[in-house]
């Protein structure tokens, strides 16, 4: 792809999906049996990882490893690699103990969450994707329409149900992320459950029926019960924790009260210099010091596309 980089971890898919194969079963049955295939091994939800140093990268195995996959979950096609071997996600077989022969001398199944800092980019996306969708695989064996088990097709991007043919796709579930700002500051909000300190955007997902810009508006009235009055798109963030998609964006809201929802314990309004303090390690406010979240997070990426603007 030829699109400007985007900041965020997990974004940045650097396969080429190659869709159009998904349907052909002759050529994905090759691909696997290809000595260049790799196969991205999960335990549950962790992938396979080497360690090198402070770095983390994956660990593909070659094709001999699907003897190993779950007959419970597809072998998924991930895509093509820029010198051509194909790349695929396998779900491994409950009943393997990863401390013990033969997955222990492999490498560690290590959370991609905690990991992901230590992956490159391009690692941390194929990562991301094969998470995503083998969860998705696990989370939906029935069908939604009829309760029949369904079957895994198309190299893992589509379900079917085998007793009423509904079709099943994966999901994706979209999340307003959000910086309300006003007056040259932006709002942060603080949940009980954030590390000590730490204020980040507010988010919630949108609804059935609503556009993007709707369910921002809704999400800032009902979170901290401000206006918003303009909703500008920054970017977004795939997110497999399990399968969200968060889109970041800036709200310009009007002057009001803050009236603070359960969700939210608490806010800060921040100028320009003090936002950039809060991304680069801490700013005192009124509410003690109090830090933004890590690149790792949209969030982050949030404040500085706003400290960007003009
Ligand atoms: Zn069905």
């Amino acid at each position: 792809m030829k699109l400007p980089a985007n900041p965020n971890t997990f974004a940045n898919y650097p396969l080429d999906r190659s869709g159009h194969r998904r349907k052909d079963a002759a050529w994905l049955e090759a691909a696997l049996n290809r000595d260049d295939a790799a196969i991205h091994l999960f335990h549950r939800d962790r992938p396979l990882l080497s360690q090198a140093g402070r770095r983390m990268a994956p660990s593909p195995m070659g094709p001999g490893a699907v003897q190993m996959a779950s007959p419970d979950a597809p072998i998924v096609f991930l895509g093509v690699d820029e010198v051509g071997a194909p790349h695929f996600a396998a779900m491994l077989h409950p009943d393997l103990d990863p401390t013990e022969p033969p997955l222990e001398s492999l490498g560690v199944f290590t959370d991609l969450r905690s990991a992901a800092m230590q992956l490159s980019g391009p690692d941390a996306a194929v990562l991301g994707c094969a998470k995503a969708i083998l969860d998705w695989h696990e989370r939906h064996r029935f069908c939604a329409k009829c309760g029949a088990g369904s079957q895994p097709q198309e190299g893992g991007w589509k379900r079917v149900c085998a007793s009423c043919a509904a079709e099943h796709f994966p999901r994706v579930d979209p999340v307003a992320i959000m910086l309300p700002v006003r007056d040259g500051r932006c709002m942060l909000g603080r949940q009980a459950r954030f590390p000590a300190g730490m204020y980040s955007a507010l988010a919630g997902f949108i609804e059935p029926g609503e556009s993007i810009e709707e369910g921002c508006a809704r999400e800032v009235l009902e979170e901290v019960g401000l206006i918003a009055t303009a909703v500008r798109y920054v970017g977004a963030q795939p997110w497999p924790f399990p399968s969200q998609l968060m889109i970041g964006l800036i709200a310009e809201v009007e002057p009001g009260d803050v009236v603070l929802e359960d969700e939210i314990d608490a806010v800060v309004w921040l100028t320009k210099e003090e936002a950039r303090a809060a991304l680069s390690g801490g700013v005192d406010t009124d509410r003690g010091r109090i830090f933004a979240p890590p690149p790792f997070a949209i969030a982050h990426h949030i404040v500085q596309a706003w400290l960007a603007e003009p």
